[in-house]
């Protein structure tokens, strides 16, 4: 590690202090890092605060979030809080299945090869399982093979998928090893030629559903609730809102997901894609009014987690993260995921139908902008302090605020 980064340091001019900051790898283990990756010259560290008030399905979590942005883990504590009124969050999940898929082309009879294959489905099953006896042990493993025909822009393909639960992993490696030992099977039984062997991120078997009422005086009123169910109806209707609706979402989901050393990649593939399952683009989320005027919030998407393998058991922040968190099973850390990701819609579209995100968002931000500005120590606030009262959080601003206040001393 260390002569890759004397090497790139050199290459791109970077400063003593420039290195250092990539070098220095926090709270990640230099060796433990030089194995996760390749090619590893350093770390990149982001501030993991918690996220408080939660409460899922009767219990209280403390839950830790990391990112860069600032407002969400405040937006996510204080929806949390709304949220408690009534109860907390609710939520309920399908199971950890996920699905590996088996491409095969040049298919002579698609429809016979489909029969074929399933057929053998035991046995295919079998071999998959042959392949992971401690998942099998603990009750996961394939549990479902189901074959498709798809038509495609190079002819009919045949796609045999292996249903397979993956308890408390993720399961891509799992299942990846599944698909591959059964592929020379489903090769032989279609007459035809294998070439993909893979997890699919659409994890649409393996989805949480959490639901909240936030009591209408809790949150502002009538015209907040209304404000909701309109933003919620400008979202369903419109992709170009509903891209930031989602995001919003996936502000909390991803930063627990960091948190918790999860495979962020493959949470975001999974709720954009499912969000786009009709063939068009819609919100992960719903908004509506109860009886009472109360407003009711519900959350439904894939959650790909584990508390098995990945960086979840490798990386030391993550793993005490978890800790935090005080969960033990995947499913759990899933829904409690689900939660936050509901309260995060919530937060966001609370403030876009009132005041508008950005004095929010602006007064926390203030604080980044001043360092970019320049400002380090006692300036930082000070200048950030001084921008938010004239509401002109603005880096050529806090530039001159900086210049002002030490021309001052
Ligand atoms: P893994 O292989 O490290 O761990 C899973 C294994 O742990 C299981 O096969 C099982 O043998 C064992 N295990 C022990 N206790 C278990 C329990 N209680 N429940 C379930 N299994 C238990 O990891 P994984 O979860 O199979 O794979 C996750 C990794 O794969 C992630 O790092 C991810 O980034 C990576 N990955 C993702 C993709 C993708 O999403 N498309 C593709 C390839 C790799």
């Amino acid at each position: 590690m260390k002569e890759r980064i004397a090497l790139v340091k050199k290459l791109a001019g970077l400063t003593d202090e420039e290195s250092r900051a990539i070098a220095d790898t926090g709270g990640l283990p230099p060796d433990v890092a030089d194995r996760m990756i390749e090619n590893v010259i350093g770390g990149i560290t982001m501030p993991m605060g918690v996220a408080v008030n939660f409460r899922v399905n009767g219990k209280d979590y403390l839950v830790p979030m990391a990112l860069e942005e600032p407002s969400v883990v405040a937006a996510a504590s204080n929806a949390a809080k709304m949220a408690r009124v009534k109860g907390g969050f609710a939520v309920t999940n399908t199971g950890p299945l996920m699905i590996g898929q088996i491409q095969v082309v040049n298919v002579p009879n698609p429809e016979e090869a489909k029969k074929s294959v399933l057929a053998k489905k035991d046995e295919i099953m079998k071999k998959a399982n042959d392949q992971d006896p401690l998942l099998v042990s603990l009750g996961g493993g394939a549990k479902e093979l189901n074959v498709k025909v798809l038509s495609t822009l190079k002819g009919p393909m045949v796609v045999a998928e292996l249903v397979v639960n993956t308890g408390d992993a993720m399961g891509a490696n799992a299942v990846n090893t599944m698909a591959e030992a059964v592929a020379p099977m489903v090769e032989e039984l279609t007459g035809g030629k294998v070439f993909l062997r893979i997890i699919s991120n659409l994890a649409d078997r393996r989805l949480v559903r959490a639901s909240a009422t936030f009591e209408k005086h809790a949150i502002g009123g009538d015209e907040v609730v209304d404000g909701i169910v309109y933003a919620y109806a400008f979202a369903d209707a419109d992709p170009y809102r509903c891209a930031t609706h989602n995001k919003g979402i996936m502000n909390g989901v991803v930063a627990v997901g960091i948190a918790c050393g999860q495979d962020i990649r493959a949470l975001e593939a999974g709720a954009h894609s499912y969000a786009s399952r009709t063939g068009r683009y819609k919100p992960l989320t719903t908004w509506e009014k109860d009886n009472n005027g109360d407003l009711v919030g519900s959350l439904e998407m894939p959650m790909a987690v584990g508390l098995v393998g990945g960086a979840s058991r490798t990386h030391p922040a993550a793993k005490a993260a978890i800790k935090i968190l005080g969960v033990t099973k995947a499913i759990e850390l899933a829904e409690v995921m689900a939660a936050v990701g509901l309260a995060q819609n919530f937060g966001a579209l609370r403030a876009l139908a009132t005041e508008g995100i950005q004095r929010g968002h602006m007064r926390l931000h203030s604080r980044n902008v001043a360092v970019a500005a320049g400002a380090s120590g006692k300036y930082i606030d000070l200048v950030a302090q001084r921008m938010v009262g004239e509401r002109k959080v603005r880096m050529d601003r806090a530039k001159e605020i900086l210049n002002e206040l030490k021309e001052e001393e």
